[in-house]
């Protein structure tokens, strides 16, 4: 027996007074964890636990989710009254909300009259519920009728948009996490599932203790996956295509392909095989990095498997390859008919909380529903609906987020609303941003948190209600649709997101002829209808069944699909015209920024698990924040000796774009060509990136440039701005 084993300290649990517990899901990342708040005698949250029950995280939560409930009353910045002022370098003052939402109406047709409908442009978030995604889109498209309306999920989710429209005809994820259990073999690209999804992660491994089967990651970095991983594929940087080809290749060269699958189900096969038939493991290896031998192993473990999956995330879609990475893994899983079947599948792991409902219902790509603008029959549909014109409409699809900051710069939009999204933190080269919204006519910043860093450059100042403060809809990763209930009032004079879209709407003529509902729920109905026989079916769904429970996968309705569905394309059915899929012939082309002679290391970004997005939320609770409160980088040692460089200093990085501070933090993780850098902080890594776009999705590439590294001069400077980041 071990010494003192029996002398075990007792776990005392604090009792935190909970009076009653409210049934929330989780407003962080897109996993869909069922959480409860617990709330005290005065009504006050002052817990949160992870619901036993519910399928996704069967009573788990991770450090964020843990905390949650110290989002409400005690986190700093909380804005609690609308702001305005005239200039941007003027101090803000106060403003009742008739004031400031009369201005902001006043200013959208201001500019709307002088330089056209399409000159004020919406760019919105994955963070609000789905029903306010659906407001917005009824605001954005209905009402005020700009074309340049999009979403942040531009930065995370659009490549794998763009690529399941391309194979499979339409967006949606086709897995669940429930193919684990089925799965013989997991490829994972550029996904650091245990910091980034914790409770997927979780999933996995417990699948994994019962049953063996093996996991392959894919990732530049030695990353905490990649650690439990039973290979690791250190890919160049930006090079996923290359391999994914080969893999094909690989498959095809020796018959491990599916052959009745691929002529049962799918079509472009002949000019996609000539295409791979280039892609020789030789060749690719010399490219993408990974050996002749290795990549031979992974597609014969791939090719052999009963069911074999793929999952990604950042590491395929910000590139500017994303969208082609990801239609590389669709043909992969098409050549070897895993597609729609259990622990077959194409996974992609969406990012923010509720990117999947802006996907589906905010119409920023199109309309409500997965609909299409550029289809008469979609614009006819929703027009009698909401009881328009259809001829408001756009017919094609406006402009990406990424497109519209630049067009801000040529005078082509002149005013912009950003809902909960904080461009300054998070788009590539911060010094072209800082200069774009400076050049606004007007901007305006609706946010739960005032002291967000691009309302730095706002006219007007909304504040709004955060997470379980209103009450609404989340879609998770795998098309599941849970609830949040309301756990408390909002903070201050703060408003729901969705009373504040529909405030501005009754601003506008045509939006007061408009049904706007005042609940959420009644909202939810809309989508109910406007679902009903679609892809996406939400007809089957009532709050009270959401919550009883814990969450439906759509499509769900009364007569098919009572429970919800794990799966899409079971039946082999796609969505393009014709029901098959598309193989598609996908060549590389190099077109990134590389280290060179001046700038000699790649800059790689990632997320940790302690933080979300900007941190926003997470640098305000002390609880998260502490464990990473300042910027870093992780370096190799051998190249921070080279360098001069010495663990625990301040180096300076540089690159075409800007400079950058950040602690040093020695480590194997990373090649000595490579450098990475947590994206979460303000004036930090996007004062380097570079951004280029990806053709089809207008993604960023933000984890392909370059930099150069040196020690930073003043170290006495550098650490006080360090310790002046520990403030929170
Ligand atoms: S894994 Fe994601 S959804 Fe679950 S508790 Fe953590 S942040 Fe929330």
């Amino acid at each position: 027996m071990l010494f003192g084993r029996r002398k075990k300290n007792p776990i005392r649990i604090t009792d935190k007074g909970v009076r009653e517990w409210r049934y929330a899901t989780c407003g962080y990342c897109s996993t869909g964890c069922s959480i409860e708040v617990g709330l005290n005698a005065e009504g006050e949250p002052v817990a949160s636990r992870g619901v036993a029950d519910a399928d996704v995280n069967r009573g788990k939560l991770c450090i964020k989710g843990i905390f949650e409930h110290e989002l409400f009353r005690k986190s700093a910045g909380r804005g609690d009254k609308p702001l305005q002022r005239t200039n941007r370098w003027e101090p803000f003052a106060e403003a009742t909300w008739d004031a400031a939402l009369d201005r902001t109406g006043d200013e959208i047709r201001r500019i709307q009259e002088r330089y056209g409908r399409d000159a004020f442009a919406i760019v919105s978030t994955g963070q609000i519920m789905t029903e306010e995604f659906y407001t917005l889109g009824k605001l954005a498209r209905g009402v005020i009728g700009t074309n340049n309306y999009d979403g942040n999920t531009t930065l995370c989710m659009s490549s794998a948009v763009s690529g399941y429209k391309r194979s499979f005809g339409s967006d949606g994820p086709p897995g669940c996490y429930e193919d684990f259990e089925h799965t013989d073999c997991l490829l994972a690209f550029g996904s650091n599932l245990p910091e980034q999804h914790p409770i997927i992660y979780w999933r996995l491994q417990q699948v994994r203790e019962q049953r063996n089967f093996p996991i392959i990651v894919v990732d530049p970095r030695v990353t905490m996956f990649a650690q439990q991983a039973d290979m690791h594929l250190a890919i160049a940087p930006g090079t996923d295509l290359v391999l994914l080809n080969a893999l094909a290749h690989v498959i095809l060269e020796e018959g491990l392909q599916d052959r009745g699958y691929i002529e049962a189900r799918t079509e472009g096969f002949e000019e996609f095989a000539s295409l791979v038939r280039e892609y020789d493991p030789l060749t690719a290896s010399r490219i993408c990095g990974i050996d002749e031998d290795t990549i031979r192993n992974v597609a014969r473990l791939y090719g052999k498997a009963d069911a074999a999956m793929t999952i990604w995330t950042m590491g395929i879609n910000q590139s500017t390859h994303g969208s082609d990475g990801v239609v590389a893994i669709n043909n992969l899983n098409l050549i070897t008919g895993n597609v729609g079947k259990p622990g077959g599948s194409s996974l992609s792991i969406t990012g923010q909380c509720n990117a999947m409902g802006t996907r589906e219902w905010s119409s920023c790509s199109g309309l409500p529903g997965y609909r299409a603008l550029e289809k008469p029959q979609d614009r006819e549909e929703i027009a009698k609906f909401w009881g328009i014109d259809p001829e408001f409409f756009p017919k094609k699809r406006g402009m990406f987020m990424t497109d519209i900051l630049p067009a801000i710069e040529t005078g082509q939009i002149r005013g912009l609303w950003l809902i909960a999204t904080n461009p300054m933190t998070s788009m590539a080269n911060t010094a072209r941003i800082r200069r774009t919204l400076e050049r606004l006519d007007f901007l305006v910043v609706q946010d739960a948190y005032h002291d967000v860093e691009t309302n730095e450059y706002s006219h007007v100042y909304l504040p709004a209600a955060v997470w379980a403060e209103k009450e609404g809809c989340f879609t998770n990763t795998e098309r599941r649709v849970n609830l949040i209930r309301n756990v408390c009032t909002p903070h201050g004079d703060s408003k729901t997101d969705l009373w504040i879209f529909n405030q501005v709407a009754r601003r506008f003529e045509q939006g007061r002829k408009m049904n706007f509902p005042e609940t959420a729920e009644a909202v939810f109905d809309e989508l109910k209808q406007l679902s009903k026989g679609r892809m996406l079916d939400y007809s089957g769904m009532s709050y009270e069944k959401i919550e009883r429970k814990r969450g439906i996968q759509w499509p769900c309705n009364e007569d098919t699909a009572p429970q919800g569905s794990q799966r899409l394309y079971t039946d082999g059915v796609f969505q393009h015209p014709g029901g098959r899929a598309k193989l598609i012939a996908l060549p590389f082309i190099d077109n990134n920024e590389r280290p060179d002679a001046e700038y000699p290391f790649w800059l790689n970004s990632g997320r940790v698990v302690e933080h979300f997005h900007t941190r926003t939320r997470t640098g305000k609770l002390g609880n998260a924040n502490k464990f990473s409160p300042t910027p870093y980088m992780e370096i190799n040692p051998d190249a921070a000796a080279e360098l001069g460089i010495e663990h625990g200093s301040y180096a300076r990085l540089t690159s075409r774009r800007g400079d950058a501070v950040v602690m040093v933090q020695c480590t194997q993780r990373v090649a000595r060509d490579m450098v990475f850098i947590p994206f979460h902080y303000h004036e930090c890594v996007n004062r380097l990136s570079l951004g280029l776009l990806d053709p089809h999705s207008r993604q960023p590439a933000y984890k392909q440039c370059a930099v150069r590294i040196e020690p930073a001069g003043d170290q006495a400077a550098a650490a006080e701005r360090n310790r002046s980041a520990r403030a929170f």
